[in-house]
């Protein structure tokens, strides 16, 4: 799954920083440039107003001089004298006085046009105290129109000190020109250039207009001795137009802001430099501590910026794991079996997924996030619940709304299509509610016929035991209750077994459910069918009149129109089968019984019937439960009968016509300790419900061989054979014929004089199984006959198909023989197809010579009954054959 980008934040974020540097620096430029400009301003400002005070200080003080130098005349009276009448001293001393008037001044003198002392203020006069810089003289005294000159300072020998002269030329009354003179240090014109003031980094010149710098103060008041300004001269065309930054600094020739002023004196020039560095100084403190102020503004803006990059950048890789998240969550919902529905605090739909669409096809295209539930319900019933009144269908809904309002559990919804879903609803922590639809169909269908198979036959449909004992459980008790009755009658179809095995399964479950059909058909409603596996089958009657004899009326009707339906013919196919069968039945609600002994009764009175060969109806009586019990305590007995040697052989003679013994049949006897001789028709069939009989009949089939061996030694007897009885479950152990064989080898009797005696159920019941033991047996000369032959299956077309050597017809048969016609019938019949088949036949039980005779008209070959001896002892039957050997 690939998740679509989500936007950066962090263009956004550096965008909007680098926005607000550039602002931040725009708005820093101006502030900067503006205080720029107002801090030049400012200072030009300054600088012109000194300038301009500077000048007129240096004018009143250059007039006070020129003032001082020209009343000397007057003074001095000069106009009224001449060189010759000059009266030098006088006029040094009123010279003194005039310089005492301005204390600037070291001394006035006056000198004649050769620079020679006239007159001085100089205490002794001496004239090399006049050391006048060279040319200053002629200078001085040049101009036709008389005004004050100045000389360039020099360095005073006498006073060792910086000095300049300021001159006027005057006049004698004769004309000679002479020279009026004044001294002046430097260091006191200091104070009247700088005003009194102190700017820092200011330089304030004196110079004349070509550039030669009279006086020069630079920074705190210092005086530079400089002969040149630095700059371009003052007095030139073009010099400095005007005061602007655009100079040089006079001293220092620094970028500056010069201002010139011209003095009232001819080529004299007073300026103030203020270099740039020094204008500035402040308002570069000022700019660096606000560029500082800028710069961390914009150093903390920029670590806002990663700061908001990271937690954007978290927010995002944040949202991004939400989103994949929610993601997963959604595909999760999509693949879900389920339907899934996720509602707000306010049953509004939130999520759902394509299950929930599915299963509610009626639903798509309205759904909706917001969409209220009431309005999925409202839709819902009115595709689920067509048929509903309006009224019931508000009622519903109220109901589900109330049901999600308690949000408890699991409960499950029939849909009318016929599917089961199951709700799961459950309140979410916002207050929500998460219903989850399971279609649960297949797995009550699957539960439906789990039960299904659980309590009802697959192949008939009909109820099964467990069904049946659950119902005949309740039944016991309500009948009791009501004070009616109730009956169960247990039918088991006879010869069922016979009929799979020869025409197969599928015909053997096509009976069983035509039965099952014919069954249903003659109950009623309230009654039950029930089949209990096999060929077993019960019907329950119920609401049967609480008199017995009554309902016992009722249930012999019932019973006997089911025997009736059941003898009718089947349709198998293409195959027509006549069956019968043996019903068991019994009554119930008289005394409280549980349901296993009420149909145990039953099956009791049906093994009556099936004992007398079927097709019958019996009612349980209470002797049949005794002879059960009997019938338990006997087999317990049996079980010690063969250890404990209680078993003994009769035998019985097989005779011809004329009473010829020609064999013996070996009869069981079992001499019992407290019941005493015990005949096999009590016990044989207690041995055959278990595998006794196996241990039984071997223990026969050993004695039998011992006699036949011993007779094979005894003349007159060799010739005899001995037939034994087997039962079936021994003749079907694997190793029967094994177990013969050895019989037969360890005793050393002779094979062909030992006959085995087989009935015709036991043959049928596995023909393949049977012919090939016969056959294997047969090959060693052991010989084989039908037992009670006739009462059987009545299938001839397998006799041809084993290797028999004798039929012995059923003693029920000889019994009649003479009397009923059928039995003669039968009789001959089997005389006949004997000696076609080439068999020889034996009759049992002929008890009386008309029977003897009739058998013998129709050609009977052995004889075998109470007329030619009862079974007696081995000795007793080698007495009677004791003539013969002798
Ligand atoms: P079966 O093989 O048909 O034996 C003949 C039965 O008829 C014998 O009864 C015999 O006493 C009886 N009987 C013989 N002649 C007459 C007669 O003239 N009139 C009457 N009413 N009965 C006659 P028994 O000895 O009680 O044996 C009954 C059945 O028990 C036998 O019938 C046989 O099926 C079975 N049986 C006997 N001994 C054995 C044995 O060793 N092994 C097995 N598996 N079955 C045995
Ligand atoms: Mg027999
Ligand atoms: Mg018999």
């Amino acid at each position: 799954m690939r998740l679509a980008p989500l936007p950066r934040p962090r263009l956004a974020v550096w965008s909007a920083v680098g926005l607000f540097l550039l602002a931040l620096g725009a708005t820093v430029g101006l502030l900067l440039k503006s205080t720029h400009g107002d801090a030049l301003g400012e200072s030009e400002a300054r600088v012109t107003r000194f300038v301009t005070g500077a000048q007129a200080g240096m004018n009143r003080t250059l007039l006070a001089f020129d003032v001082l130098l020209a009343t000397t005349e007057e003074l001095l009276e000069l106009a009224t004298s001449n060189r010759d009448h000059f009266d030098r001293a006088r006029a040094s001393e009123l010279l003194r006085t005039a310089a005492r008037q301005n204390l600037m001044l070291r001394y006035v003198a006056l000198l004649d046009g050769q620079g020679r002392l006239l007159a001085s203020s100089i205490p002794r006069g001496d004239p090399q105290a006049v050391e006048l810089p060279p040319g200053f003289l002629a200078a001085a005294m040049a101009p036709t129109v008389p005004t004050l000159a100045m000389s360039a300072p020099q360095l005073s020998t006498a006073s060792s000190e910086r000095v300049l002269y300021v001159a006027r030329p005057l006049r004698l009354g004769d004309g000679t020109q002479l020279l009026a003179l004044a001294q002046v240090p430097v260091d006191a014109l200091v104070p009247v250039l700088m005003q009194g003031l102190s700017m820092s980094d200011l330089e304030v010149t004196l110079e004349r207009g070509r550039g030669e710098m009279l006086i020069g103060v630079a920074a705190q008041q210092s005086l530079v001795e400089r002969t040149q300004a630095a700059g371009p001269p003052l007095g030139d065309a073009g010099g400095i137009a005007a005061d602007s930054w655009g100079g040089s600094a006079r001293l220092s020739g620094a970028p500056a802001m010069v201002s010139a002023r011209p003095l009232l004196y001819p080529d004299l020039w007073i300026t103030a430099s203020l270099p740039r560095g020094a204008a500035l100084a402040a308002w570069e403190e000022e700019a660096r501590s606000m560029a500082l102020v800028a710069l961390l503004f914009g150093a903390s803006v920029v670590l806002a910026g990663i700061f908001a990059t990271l937690y954007l950048q978290r927010m995002h890789g944040a949202r991004q794991v939400a989103a994949r998240s929610k993601a997963t969550l959604d595909q999760a919902l999509s693949s879900m079996v389920s339907g899934f529905v996720l509602l707000d605090a306010d049953h509004c739909l939130v999520q759902w997924n394509q299950r929930f669409e599915e299963m509610f096809p009626w639903l798509q295209g309205m759904l909706a996030v917001g969409l209220p539930f009431r309005r999925v319900l409202e839709t819902t019933v009115h595709y689920n619940l067509p048929g509903m009144s309006a009224e019931d269908k508000r009622a519903w809904i109220e109901q589900r709304l109330q049901q999600q309002r308690s949000a408890q559990g699991t409960f499950e919804q029939r849909l009318p299509s016929g599917r089961y879903l199951q709700l799961t609803e459950r309140a979410t922590p916002e207050g929500g509610l998460v219903i989850v639809y399971h279609d649960v169909t297949d797995l009550r269908r699957a539960a439906a016929e789990i039960e299904n198979l659980a309590f009802y036959d697959p192949l008939t449909g009909l109820p099964n035991r467990r069904l049946l004992l659950d119902r005949l459980g309740q039944a016991c008790t309500a009948e009791m209750r009501e004070g009616t009755l109730g009956a169960v009658l247990f039918i088991d179809l006879d010869h069922f077994k016979t009929l799979n095995d020869s025409m197969g399964h599928e015909v053997g479950d096509q009976l069983l459910q035509q039965v099952a059909r014919r069954l249903e058909g003659c109950v009623r409603g309230s009654d039950m069918v029930a089949r209990l596996g096999g060929d077993e089958f019960v019907v329950m009657l119920l609401g049967l009149p609480g008199d017995s004899d009554t309902a016992a009326e009722q249930v012999r009707r019932v019973g006997e129109k089911i025997v009736h339906l059941l003898a009718q013919p089947f349709h198998l196919g293409r195959q027509t089968h006549h069956g019968s069968c043996s019903m068991g039945a019994t009554l119930f609600g008289e005394v409280l019984q549980t349901a296993a002994e009420v149909l145990k009764q039953a099956d009791i009175a049906m093994y009556q019937v099936k004992a007398q060969r079927g097709n019958a109806l019996c009612f349980f009586d209470p002797g049949m439960q005794v002879a059960l019990n009997e019938r338990a305590r006997l087999a317990s007995d049996l079980q010690a009968a063969l250890p404990a040697g209680q078993f003994l052989l009769y035998l019985q003679p097989q005779c011809t016509r004329d009473g010829a013994i020609v064999g013996a049949e070996a009869l069981l006897r079992w001499r019992h300790p407290v019941r005493g001789l015990v005949p096999p028709a009590q016990f044989i069939g207690v041995a055959e419900d278990s595998d006794l009989i196996v241990a039984i009949g071997h223990w026969v089939l050993r004695s039998a061989c011992a006699i036949l061996a011993r007779w094979a030694q005894e003349p007159g007897l060799g010739g005899l054979s001995l037939s034994v009885n087997v039962s079936a479950r021994q003749f079907r152990q694997a190793d029967f014929v094994e177990l013969v064989t050895q019989a037969l080898q360890a005793s050393g009797a002779r094979a062909h004089r030992l006959e085995l005696e087989l009935t015709e159920s036991l043959v049928l019941e596995d023909v393949q199984d049977s012919i090939a033991k016969m056959h294997q047996l047969r090959t060693k000369g052991v010989r084989f006959a039908v037992d009670d032959f006739g009462t059987g299956y009545s299938s001839l077309a397998y006799l041809t198909r084993l290797p028999l050597h004798r039929l012995k017809i059923d003693r029920s048969f000889v019994h009649h023989l003479g009397e009923r016609h059928s039995d003669n019938v039968v009789v001959q019949t089997i005389l006949g197809m004997a000696r076609n088949l080439e068999l020889e036949v034996v009759a049992e039980g002929v008890e009386t010579e008309a029977q003897r005779d009739f058998l013998s008209d129709h050609g009977c070959d052995v004889y075998q009954g109470y007329l030619f001896g009862r079974p007696m002892p081995v000795d007793a039957l080698e007495a009677l054959l004791a003539p013969l050997g002798q």
